[in-house]
């Protein structure tokens, strides 16, 4: 049987019959997988505890006829903090449901690996707020809806200040002359997510000082991310910060 190594997240986790568990993972080198621990909730198993939820993981691999197997599990990175933390969580099981909804099986995308790892480091570290937002525009543009904000979609002028507006349909700026009812876009919140886009991670901190701009960036990236998914993400409405 051919098998391979990778390091991983882990998004989900199942139980199968009496002692096995079904994970979803996202790796480095595969892009989301679906793969089978065998016995792994028996006390004497040697992959238990390298399992856990959110944890960054080395893996080993054996290809499956129906599912791949883990053969061996050694954690690299758990963010403990996050699990202590119910905000913490639910803003983790946020980012999982994202990557699990809207990413396909064994496609390799190793900048949304390094995202998520990013994203939740800095969770670990007591960060939440517009941490999403940071998530969300970059996950977005790694998955493929880049959003344009640097010229109007429908004219290709450059953005002009003070009269712009994000269309969520075109995917990013329209002008005050081409817009149909687009949401309105501060300058400043142009200027935020640009920087976002650009993993200015550092930027969050220069925000949070203004509450009122946080928000209309946090509208616009949430919006934008459940206009691609067109449902609502069920671990959602256990976020306060939103
Ligand atoms: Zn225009």
């Amino acid at each position: 049987m051919a098998s391979y190594k990778t390091q991983g997240i882990i998004l989900k986790r199942t139980n199968l019959g009496e002692a096995d568990r079904i994970l979803t993972i996202y790796t480095k080198n595969k892009g989301k997988i679906k793969v089978v621990a065998k016995g792994v909730r028996k006390t004497l198993s040697k992959l238990a505890g390298h399992l856990e939820l959110f944890c960054l993981t080395k893996l080993e691999i054996a290809e499956g006829r129906n599912l791949d197997i883990i053969t061996g599990a050694d954690t690299l990175k758990c963010f403990i903090k996050i699990r202590s933390n119910l905000e913490a969580t639910n803003t983790a099981y946020y980012l999982a449901e994202i990557v699990q909804n809207l990413m396909a099986e064994n496609q390799s995308h190793p900048e949304i690996f390094k995202l998520l790892d990013e994203v939740l480091e800095h969770l670990d570290n007591g960060q939440s707020k517009l941490l999403l937002a940071y998530f969300e525009i970059n996950f977005l543009s790694y998955a493929g809806f880049r959003p344009e904000l640097y010229h109007c979609l429908s004219c290709d002028k450059d953005a002009i200040s003070k009269e712009n507006y994000f269309s969520f349909h075109e995917g990013g700026l329209v002008c005050g002359e081409c817009h149909k009812g687009d949401i309105k876009i501060s300058d400043e919140a142009i200027k935020v997510l640009r920087l976002f886009l650009n993993r200015r991670i550092s930027a969050i901190q220069k925000i949070k000082t203004h509450p009122k701009l946080a928000k209309e960036i946090e509208n616009i990236t949430s919006s934008y991310i459940n206009n691609i998914y067109q449902k609502e993400f069920k671990s959602k409405r256990f976020l306060k910060t939103r």
